[in-house]
């Protein structure tokens, strides 16, 4: 497990996040937590990343890094905010979010529940 195995995963990530998760890695280092990084991806607008193992004192490096994820333009690192296009959720800023709207909620999973129909 390496610090550049952990910076592969960077390209998977919108470019306006990479810093942040290079920062992420770095405190990590810093810390001396050697985590291996399984997945970094973008998902309903956040960024997730997830580790090998639960580790207590990674855990909340990640958690801050995911939360400053919510308020940075994953197009240009920015200040930005939740926004939606055709059911497309992405954090951005002003200019990267035009044509965007500001979405009503936060995305849900929607649990496909089946009534039985009274007819
Ligand atoms: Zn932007």
């Amino acid at each position: 497990m390496s610090q550049e195995e952990n910076l592969r995963w960077e390209s998977c990530l919108p470019i306006g996040w990479q810093p942040l998760f290079r920062q992420l890695l770095s405190d990590l280092e810093s810390a001396g937590i050697a985590v291996r990084v399984t997945q970094a991806k973008e998902k309903f607008g956040e960024l997730r990343v997830y580790i090998d193992r639960p580790d207590q004192a990674a855990a909340p490096l990640i958690a801050a890094a995911e939360q400053r994820s919510t308020r940075m333009c994953q197009d240009c690192g920015a200040a930005g905010e939740l926004m939606v296009r055709n059911h497309l959720f992405a954090t951005l800023c002003a200019e990267h979010g035009a044509g965007f709207t500001k979405p009503l909620g936060r995305p849900m999973i929607s649990l496909n529940l089946r009534y039985p129909k009274d007819d």
